[in-house]
């Protein structure tokens, strides 16, 4: 096993800038997910590990070893791509023992390896199967193991759950996660979605445009996001913004709502304008001190919870609501918001403020 470092990696296609100087030290056995919106960037960066794709500046280091010029099969990395490419000849157990042959390892070692894996991966039983006789979430399972049997130190995933429905997609999400915890190899990987990112990741980062916008764990990027792009990006339904201006010792909205700034504990000079971030689960029924007023658009019951769409001025903000809130569409209403998880980014610069 082994750590990953990317310096100052820099990718370019023609004239055009793709990946922009990022910089990352991957610890040994830990779980780093990419996640950002498509084409950002995360695919490009992960191919330059992998040795699919030269790099145009900078460095990769897998362990001590820099492998900018090492072809992929020296890198001792293991990928496991969207479209899982199975041999459809070949069986799942001469699909996932086939990388090994072409290394020269025994066959007895070999088949020792295919079993342990299949085993890990609850699928010891479709072993004399082709792939054609396979669900999309056994394939998926069978890429896996393909790539579980070379014991490399370091796996990339490239959203490699996104041709499956939603509801094998948790469940896989869940295997690959367990697989971690018993294998502890480092692994890098790509997705779009920020549920996966979460669930998965010791470790989330954010890209952004070829450049890392936020690095930290699910509980930073979720509660201290540190732009406004990134507070957008993590959560669902995702945090509502909306803009207001301090004015003496309020935050002042638009349609003339004020929110005391002592609560908020940001100390701000009058006249500053803020992009107000508050995430719909942070919103409470009963009013305190701290409430907005909001007209009621569209209610949503989901069973668990409610999500009310309402309107402050003429922004449109979503709460999420305990399933027994009685409010109705066309209702005018005060609506309750934790101060102490309002988030404040500069209007200008869109960081957070504190
Ligand atoms: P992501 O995986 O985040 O969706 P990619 O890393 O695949 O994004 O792509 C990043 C950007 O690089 C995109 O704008 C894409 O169009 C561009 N790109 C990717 N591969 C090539 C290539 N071979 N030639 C030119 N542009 C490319
Ligand atoms: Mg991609």
């Amino acid at each position: 096993m082994a750590g990953v470092s990317l310096r100052a990696l820099d990718k370019s296609y023609g004239a055009l800038r793709i990946v922009k100087g990022i910089d990352l030290e991957i610890a040994d056995g830990e779980f780093v997910v990419f996640v950002g919106p498509s084409g950002c960037g995360k695919s490009t960066t992960l191919r330059m590990v992998a040795g699919l794709e030269a790099i145009n500046g900078g460095e990769v280091r897998i362990g001590d070893r820099v492998v900018n010029r090492l072809a992929p099969r020296e890198r001792d990395i293991a990928m496991v791509f969207q479209d899982y490419a199975l041999y459809p000849h070949k069986t799942v157990r001469e699909n996932m023992g086939f990388s090994l042959k072409v290394r020269g390892i025994s066959a007895g070692e070999a088949a020792v390896r295919v079993d342990e894996a299949a085993n890990m991966l609850g699928i010891s039983h479709l072993l004399d199967r082709r792939p054609g006789q396979l669900s999309g979430g056994q394939r998926q399972r069978v890429a896996m193991g393909r790539a579980i049997v070379r014991r490399p130190q370091v796996f990339l995933f490239d959203e490699p759950l996104s041709n499956l429905d939603a509801k094998l997609r948790g469940q896989v999400r869940t295997e690959i996660k367990k697989l971690h915890q018993a294998i502890g190899t480092t692994i890098i990987y790509v997705t779009h979605d920020q549920v996966e990112a979460m669930t998965l990741a010791d470790r989330i980062v954010i890209l952004r445009g070829g450049e890392i916008e936020q690095v930290g764990t699910p509980d930073e990027v979720y509660n201290r996001p540190a732009s406004v792009f990134v507070g957008g990006f993590v959560g669902s339904p995702a945090m509502n913004f909306a803009k207001a201006r301090a004015d003496g010792g309020h935050l002042v909205f638009a349609n003339g709502d004020r929110l005391p700034l002592s609560a908020i504990q940001v100390p701000a000079v009058d006249g500053r304008e803020f992009v107000v971030g508050i995430r719909p689960e942070h919103f409470t029924a009963n009013a305190s001190e701290v409430a907005l007023s909001c007209h009621v658009q569209v209610v949503e019951p989901l069973g668990s919870d409610t999500l009310v769409h309402f309107a402050v001025g003429n922004e449109t903000l979503t709460a999420r609501m305990p399933p027994e809130t009685r409010v109705k569409a066309g209702e005018t209403l005060k609506i309750g918001v934790d101060p102490a998880k309002i988030h404040l980014f500069d209007a200008a610069t869109e960081r957070a403020v504190h």
